[in-house]
């Protein structure tokens, strides 16, 4: 048996090519027993990157609907959501998430100052450091805006994918602030995303880092889903082996699944 993957694109985000039936082999062939399906909804994408991050429902349930029948006994196939924060479009996701029978929603940060880091404009005119740590002030706002409408907050330390990686630890940088956002997480009941997408991209660790793994378990934090963030098959599941081992090492014992948004534990 194989771990679950919790985050997982298809063409049904505009930065995939793949065919969810793609993934869904793959899946069985590594011996996964569930899949969730976390395509892009991100509001009000800036014009500037000429890409729309629109995911709509009424397409996207019916077509996961399908396939979860055709592969019924074989793959538990679950239908998710990764979904941009942002305090200014706040209504709109709280709007969005509740109008669907998601199984499961992450929320990311995919925008800080209106700017994405994954394109150079968002490193523009200041230092790196003073980049990277807006990207972390922006995550606190919105974490202390939201209600609890999301499942897992996804890949926390993501912005150490971008930039000049001139800074990777964040804990180390700003621990006042990393605990701020932890401890939100645990008083609203938010858990947090292990995603192996930073390991693909050339880092040495996963998100988030271990440091900041470790003090999430140490302030009592257990809630993990696990997700290699695929944007095609090959890369599903990426990592998962090493990553559940360095998880034990941390003292983790389980990860979540979720279902119809309820967590369902597995032993790691
Ligand atoms: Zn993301
Ligand atoms: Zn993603």
């Amino acid at each position: 048996m194989y771990y679950s993957d919790s985050h997982v694109h298809t063409f049904f985000s505009p930065d995939s090519k793949t065919h969810p039936r793609e993934h869904i082999e793959q899946a069985l062939r590594l011996g996964m027993t569930s899949l969730c399906f976390t395509d892009h909804m991100d509001f009000d994408y800036p014009p500037q990157y000429q890409i729309s991050f629109d995911l709509d429902p009424k397409a996207y349930f019916p077509f996961i609907e399908n396939l979860r029948r055709e592969y019924e006994g074989k793959l538990q196939i679950r239908t998710g959501v990764e979904i941009g924060l942002e305090n200014s479009c706040r209504q709109r996701i709280i709007r969005y998430i509740q109008s669907s029978p998601w199984d499961f929603v992450i929320g990311s940060i995919h925008l800080a100052d209106r700017l994405d880091p994954y394109f150079a404009d968002y490193f523009a005119g200041r230092t790196a450091r003073e980049a990277y740590l807006s990207y972390f002030e922006t995550m606190l706002s919105c974490l202390e805006t939201f209600d609890p409408v999301f499942d897992v907050l996804g890949h926390m330390d993501y912005i150490f994918r971008c930039g000049d990686r001139s800074v990777t630890d964040a804990w180390h940088e700003w621990p006042d602030l990393m605990d701020a956002i932890l401890h939100i997480l645990l008083d609203k009941g938010i858990g947090l995303e292990i995603n192996t997408g930073g390991i693909k991209s050339g880092l040495p660790f996963q998100h988030p880092h271990d440091h900041l793994l470790a003090r999430y378990r140490e302030l009592g934090g257990e809630l993990i889903t696990l997700g290699s963030d695929a944007h095609s098959p090959d890369h599903l599941g990426d990592y998962f082996v090493e990553t559940g081992e360095r998880l034990k090492s941390l003292g983790f014992c389980y990860y979540a699944v979720f279902s119809k948004r309820k967590p369902s534990f597995y032993p790691l």
